[in-house]
């Protein structure tokens, strides 16, 4: 696992110094990050990475997990596409599956931290401030446009938190409480982005029974609704009209995630006729999800909502031209035209598509832009100066933190 001085060749020193200055004002604190998986999506992606890093800087740093069975993650789920805006049916019995696994975890989880970093909603419930800790709720959801059901039930624990994190800033509510945008980010060290040989990268392919004989097109994606997963079937199929290709679509499932299977199924029965359609489960494989990454002569992600979308991000840093909705935290990532290109529909996107594989020097250049703006804006060493100096605005009644 990558050390801090690693990332020195990447973004200077006097960006890791300053860290470790952060570091060392936050000694003697303990900072607790809660969520509901320890693996799969973006929100477990990012703790796996953030909390080693937070340690090594000297900062005290747990990462608890909540419990849950099938029925209280089939009712946040579907929270988290009626907070997304979808239509969600969502009945008194839900909330009462909600309280109860929530009361269980109040009973079971510990929430010893001086600062107590509360991701999404699943784990919302167990707010519960004691004299001198300080409670953040941290929302990877796009709540602008949220079910007023749902919100207004979330609305009675952020109430009592100290502060709201939020990825973009569209996303922000009228809140109580003092809010903060910071963006997600992605590890540039890590197995999921780092360089990797040529020859690993074909061996994944061969593994895989994936010839470079025609371009490849791949979405990575949990088996999601909100992915849109046969939406960039039909995408595909509408560019292979004109040009040869291949769709890799790769995604695993997520604890929290009680719908995977059946999308999963949906996707399966799209794509059954066609040899050139490669769907692949690859839950916690960050080596061979990067190397299909570094494979792909586009990569796509059509979601119909999106928190900030990760994989877009992943993308860019391998300088890869990307085709993506113009949704959620997408555009924060994708200028159009200049980092990647942006789309609103299946034709857009199959449109968008054939125009990068039919200029391969405006693909490059799109994704030599991607790496340049990711570099600049969504790499994890920005993200840590963030959430620390966070932490010591919590402790400090104006906005100013005076480090020296
Ligand atoms: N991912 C993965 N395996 C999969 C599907 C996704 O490791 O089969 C990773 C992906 O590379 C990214 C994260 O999970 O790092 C997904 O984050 P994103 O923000 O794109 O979406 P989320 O799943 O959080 O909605």
């Amino acid at each position: 696992m990558a050390k801090i001085e690693e990332y020195i060749p990447l973004v200077g020193q006097a960006v890791i110094d300053d860290l470790m200055l952060l570091g060392e004002r936050l000694k003697g604190k303990v900072i607790q990050h809660i969520n509901s998986t320890p693996v799969g999506g973006g929100v477990a992606e990012i703790l796996s990475r953030m909390v080693p890093l937070l340690r090594e800087l000297g900062v005290d740093t747990k990462w608890d997990v909540i419990k849950g069975g099938e029925q209280f993650f089939g009712v946040t789920k579907k929270f988290h596409n009626a907070l997304h805006g979808r239509p969600e049916e969502i009945t008194q019995r839900d909330f009462e599956i909600f309280m109860q696994t929530s009361q269980e975890n109040i009973a079971n989880v510990n929430t010893y931290g001086d600062i107590v970093f509360v991701h999404d909603p699943q784990p919302i419930a167990l707010i519960k401030k004691k004299a001198d800790n300080k409670w953040i709720w941290r929302c990877h959801i796009d709540v602008s446009n949220p079910s007023k059901k749902a919100w207004d039930f979330l609305m009675d624990f952020i109430v009592h938190y100290d502060s709201a994190v939020f990825s973009a800033p569209d996303f922000s509510r009228k809140l109580p409480i003092r809010q903060f945008l910071i963006s997600p980010s992605i590890d540039p060290l890590s197995d999921k982005n780092k360089e990797l040989p040529q020859e690993k990268i074909d061996a994944v392919l061969k593994k895989y029974d994936i010839k470079k004989d025609k371009p490849i097109i791949t979405q990575i994606s949990r088996f999601d609704r909100l992915k849109d997963p046969v939406g960039v079937i039909e995408a595909y199929l509408q560019v292979k009209k004109y040009i040869n290709c291949q769709l890799i679509l790769a995604g695993g499932a997520a604890d929290d995630d009680p719908e995977g299977f059946k999308v999963l199924k949906e996707v399966q029965e799209k794509a059954k006729n066609d040899p050139d359609i490669h769907i692949l489960l690859l839950p916690q494989n960050d080596i061979e999800i990067n190397a299909l990454q570094r494979a792909s002569d586009v990569i796509v992600q059509k979601s119909i909502k999106e928190g900030f979308g990760l994989t877009v991000s992943e993308a860019l840093w391998k300088a890869k031209p990307v085709v993506a909705s113009n949704v959620g935290g997408i555009p924060l990532q994708i200028k159009h035209k200049y980092s990647g290109l942006l789309c609103h529909s299946i034709e857009g996107a199959s449109f968008a598509i054939k125009q990068l594989l039919s200029s391969p020097a405006y693909a490059r250049k799109l994704g030599e832009n991607g790496r340049e703006h990711v570099k600049n804006n969504f790499l994890i060493t920005r993200h840590l100066r963030e959430y620390m100096l966070l932490f010591l605005s919590l402790h400090h009644a104006e906005d100013v933190v005076h480090l020296y």
